[in-house]
């Protein structure tokens, strides 16, 4: 059976299972949203589409900190006020809106576009850490802090991370705890992120 009443039409019930499939849309959220798109104007529900293509079309990775954007390098790469001495390696593009939210940080970035969860499959290789390795050997860089979420799978992350990069003799930060286990750094409030890039730990 169904998890929700199918409603009459293909279309529609191919646009509540699509609705279905964003993270957080569970089955009746889906359709409330398709039943309120089916009443939207024509050139809303086309701004919509062609939002969502636009962004798959002309959204890539910065080269070189694999951020997303639409410029490559990207904006805080191109940058030449920032701090080239000093890498900020995060899980998610939306940790570094967070981290420039707080003001407190003006050092470059490198996006690892997820952390390590063996339980999902999800290994070294699977996150941009080559590419990490890669910009830290052509030189320049002094400091990595490894801002990777405290919950099990970024504690791993930073753990393997500090492994692999202590020979290359950096001087290695990982962030303050004051950040409550088990959160992500994207829903963090300014104050506690300030004050967790303040108290970063050497490792
Ligand atoms: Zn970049």
């Amino acid at each position: 059976m169904a998890p929700y009443p199918v409603p009459t039409s293909e279309p529609l019930s191919r646009l509540v299972e699509e609705l279905n499939r964003l993270p957080g849309i569970g089955p009746k959220t889906a359709q409330r949203l398709a039943y309120y798109l089916l009443r939207t104007p024509g050139q809303q529900a086309r701004a919509l589409a062609e939002a969502i293509l636009a962004v798959k079309e002309k959204v890539v990775l910065c080269s070189r900190c694999q951020n997303i954007t639409d410029q490559d390098p990207c904006l805080f790469c191109r940058d030449e006020m920032r701090d080239r001495s000093i890498i900020c390696v995060v899980e998610e593009p939306l940790d570094i809106l967070a981290l420039e939210r707080s003001g407190a940080y003006r050092g470059l970035y490198h996006v690892l576009h997820g952390a390590l969860s063996p339980m999902d499959g999800i290994g070294p290789d699977h996150l941009k850490i080559r590419e990490l390795l890669s910009r830290l050997q052509g030189g320049g860089v002094k400091e990595v802090i490894l801002a990777t979420n405290p919950s099990l799978e970024g504690e791993a992350t930073a753990l393997y991370l500090q492994r692999l990069l202590s020979p290359m003799g950096l001087r290695l930060s990982r962030l303050a705890r004051g950040l409550p286990m088990g959160s992500s750094l994207e829903y963090a409030d300014d104050v506690t992120l300030v004050r967790a890039l303040e108290g970063r730990q050497p490792l």
